[in-house]
């Protein structure tokens, strides 16, 4: 007996399942023959393929493509803050020229008012040709004018009422009318008087009241003042001093006793005016006077009509005296003050910043 037989399962089957499975295998082994065509099975397997490919590559194309948009974006961003960090430094570069070019500015200033006083120095012939300057610049180096940095008065209807010789009792009542009509004016000091304890008291109350100290020599003495620079300088600084220990203000504006040209100082007046003025300080002349200067006290409605002489011009500076035989002066203060306020005009205290009135030889600014 076949041993295999025994265990064929199919032989141990009913027939007529034997046969049907004859048949699904007759149907098998025909089945290529009735089935998809081999060339469309291999078309479509590639067209899947070639779809799965290309899925594959657009999914691949898709995320480079956001990759490479963050890594613009990054980018961008990197570039914006390089960007306002250039833009940081370009401020901080221009606020430094900005700064740079202000200082050269005020360098440029400060060179052209060397300058001026080297030009003023040639002009008067203070210089030496070969540019040394004479040993007096070096005099007193504490008595320099202190800088001005207040307002300029260059023109208009301005009156500047101005009195010499003074301190005296006749000072309390000018000080009294000008603070009556609310008028400020300038008291040209001399040093003898100033000297005098009562004196001390009014020079402080000129200085309270706001009107301007100013100086004009400590003894008034032509022959002494005008002797020579040097001398000036003495006279001069020592009242400079002599005011800011009384008043705790330092002068800057100053009057010639006798005016800046007078019968006493010729030979010497053009090396005064450079030298005060490398030193700061501003003369004034005047181009109105009272004529008080008289050996008799003239009436005070003469004296009001010589310094209402002066209604029609620009910066008028009245010369008036305010020492102890001035009386007559003080009384004819009320008309000459109604008189320029009725033709128009304001009153100022001298000061650095109003253009010098003088007598023919204007400082140069
Ligand atoms: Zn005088």
């Amino acid at each position: 007996m076949d041993h295999t037989l025994d265990h064929n399962t199919a032989s141990n089957r009913p027939e007529e399942l034997r046969v049907s499975l004859d048949e699904l295998g007759k149907a098998l082994s025909a089945a290529p023959a009735r089935g998809v065509p081999k060339p469309l099975f291999i078309a479509v397997t590639a067209l899947a393929a070639v779809l799965g490919v290309l899925l594959a590559w657009l999914a691949f194309c898709s995320w480079d493509s956001a990759q490479y948009e963050f890594k613009l974006h990054r980018q961008l961003d990197e570039q914006q803050a390089v960007s306002s960090l250039l833009q940081e430094e370009l401020d901080q570069a221009n606020a430094g020229l900005a700064a740079a070019q202000e200082e050269l500015a005020r360098q440029e200033a400060e060179l052209a008012q060397a300058q001026d006083t080297i030009d003023l120095l040639k002009e008067y012939s203070v210089a030496a040709p070969d540019g040394t300057v004479p040993e007096y610049t070096q005099l007193y180096p504490d008595f320099y004018a202190p800088a001005w940095e207040g307002e300029t008065i260059d023109g208009g209807k301005v009156c500047f009422l101005t009195f010499d010789d003074g301190p005296s009792a006749n000072t309390d009542r000018v000080l009294e009318l000008l603070d009556r009509y609310g008028v400020k004016a300038t008291f040209f000091v001399v040093g003898t008087a100033a000297a005098a304890p009562a004196n001390q008291q009014r020079m402080k109350n000129i200085v309270a009241a706001g009107h301007t100290l100013a100086m004009h020599s400590w003894s008034h003495d032509y022959k002494k003042v005008y002797a020579s620079v040097e001398s000036f300088l003495e006279e001069f600084s020592q009242l400079y001093q002599w005011i800011y220990q009384v008043t705790g203000t330092y002068p800057s504006v100053y009057r010639f006793p006798g005016g800046s040209i007078n019968g006493y100082d010729r030979g010497v007046y053009q090396e005064i005016i450079a030298e005060m003025t490398r030193r700061g300080f501003v003369y004034f002349d005047w181009n109105a006077s009272a004529q008080d200067a008289t050996a008799a006290p003239r009436p005070a409605s003469h004296i009001a009509a010589d310094c209402l002489r002066g209604v029609g011009r620009d910066l008028v500076v009245v010369l008036g005296h305010d020492s102890a035989a001035r009386g007559t002066t003080v009384d004819a203060l009320p008309a000459v003050i109604e008189g320029y306020q009725n033709a128009g005009y304001t009153f100022s205290a001298l000061h650095p910043g109003v253009t010098p009135v003088t007598f023919g030889y204007p400082v140069p600014k």
